[in-house]
């Protein structure tokens, strides 16, 4: 999937569409960028598990790959919901 972000990157305040107000893995609101990522947007957009918690991508994906599979906020076995940023970027401004 194709994400054009070239029109908004230079937004100064958005925000997700997310009801949780931070990643329970780094503790940094959505808002802003995983400790890894200097600037906030579609490459460390909120990513939302089955069990309806949110964390950055690369946040996740890290944790993931250290061998954990559950849920880091509820224990619940840990699988990716597949919203598109799209969709998510869209609801955020309705
Ligand atoms: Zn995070
Ligand atoms: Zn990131
Ligand atoms: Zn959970």
């Amino acid at each position: 999937m194709k994400v054009k972000i070239e029109k908004w990157l230079g937004v100064a305040r958005w925000a997700w569409d997310v009801p949780d107000p931070q990643c329970v893995i780094c503790l940094l609101p959505f808002e802003s960028p995983c400790p890894t990522c200097k600037n906030p947007g579609d490459d460390c957009a909120p990513i939302e598990s089955e069990c309806s918690h949110h964390f950055h991508l690369h946040c996740i994906s890290h944790w993931t790959s250290e061998g954990n599979e559950k849920c880091p906020c509820c224990r619940a076995v840990f699988r990716i919901k597949v919203i598109s940023s799209e969709q998510q970027f869209r609801s955020a401004r309705a």
